[in-house]
């Protein structure tokens, strides 16, 4: 891995001149705001297209893609330097197996982002996918657990195999929005956000087809069925993501090997019962038992 470190991102140069241009003030506009790195960790079931957006981004093929289960194990980090801007992809194994999320596979994705801080996680999943269950809000609960919740404020989902006719006679834009409210509702259940909170900060959902049959434009370059061209507009969401602030999540020791994040909160409240036993009750006991003391002959005795 330490070979791949700062190698410089020749395929940016793949792309057409249109990408690369929006891509090139993309970084720019990191760099104003002091953003020279960004660590982006790619998530979900397997066979959603995670490797291949990673191949996308890189605009080179860095790593495998599988039309059937014979996943690379292991998270791979892919880093990638352009104009004194390191991009890191971190492309997982899928979380599912058998019907369950895969604590083991959980497990080794946390270790592989020891000491690494992820600035954007993408959450990804096919458009083309009719139906959400239980199992897709298992496995946002469990990178929720993972990480804690504020991993969603640096959060997209995306969906692949945007390039579709929606069954039923449905508009696309239709079928977009009812796929994207179902996804949402998911993750803000498993990952137990407030409705209010997601409203105040709101999860982007962003479209990407990385077939090669995807349509381009004059410019050559790969666009969605609404005509906008796809690469440019990912990057652009991330970018929107990182500089309307939260932090991105350190994963040190703690967070790997301690409780879950998201009940740090409740590790006060024995100390909060103790407080409230030794400070509050004990003295108002000790306030009735001098009042009694103190109490002459009631006047009726
Ligand atoms: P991963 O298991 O999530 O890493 O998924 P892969 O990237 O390995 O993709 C699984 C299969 O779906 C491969 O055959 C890919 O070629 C295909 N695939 C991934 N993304 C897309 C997409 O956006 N459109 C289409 N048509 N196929 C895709
Ligand atoms: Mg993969």
């Amino acid at each position: 891995m330490a070979a791949q470190l700062g190698r410089e991102w020749t395929g940016i140069q793949q792309f057409p001149a249109a990408t690369q241009t929006k891509l090139h003030e993309l970084l720019g506009k990191l760099k104003e705001q002091n953003v020279s790195t960004l660590t982006i960790l790619v998530m979900g079931k397997g066979g959603v297209g995670k490797s291949s957006i990673v191949n996308s981004i890189i605009g080179e093929r860095v790593v495998p893609v599988s039309a059937f289960q014979s996943e690379n194990p292991r998270p791979m980090m892919v880093s990638r330097t352009r104009l004194g801007f390191t991009l890191n992809l971190i492309d997982t194994p899928g979380l599912v197996e058998g019907g369950y999320v895969n604590d083991q596979a959980l497990q080794i994705i946390k270790n592989f982002l020891l000491n690494k801080t992820i600035d954007v996680l993408l959450y990804v999943d096919r458009l083309d996918a009719y139906r959400v269950d239980n199992l897709d809000r298992q496995v946002v609960k469990a990178i929720t657990d993972s990480f804690g919740k504020e991993i969603w404020r640096r959060g997209l989902v995306v969906l692949t195999h945007a390039q579709l006719s929606p069954p039923d006679g449905l508009m696309y834009d239709d079928f977009f929005f009812r796929r994207s409210e179902a996804l949402l509702k998911v993750v803000r259940l498993g990952a137990k956000i407030k409705k209010q909170d997601i409203k105040n900060t709101p999860i982007p959902v962003v479209l990407v087809e990385n077939s090669g049959r995807c349509n381009k434009n004059e410019s050559d370059e790969k666009i969605l069925p609404n005509g906008t061209a796809w690469i440019p507009n990912l990057v652009q969401t991330i970018t929107d993501v990182v500089l309307s602030g939260g932090t991105g999540i350190l994963v040190d020791k703690k967070l790997i090997e301690g409780p879950n994040p998201n009940d740090r909160g409740k590790l006060v409240i024995p100390f909060i019962l103790a407080f409230q036993y030794f400070f509050v009750i004990k003295r108002i006991e000790k306030w009735i038992r001098d009042d009694i003391a103190s109490e002459s002959r009631p006047s009726w005795a």
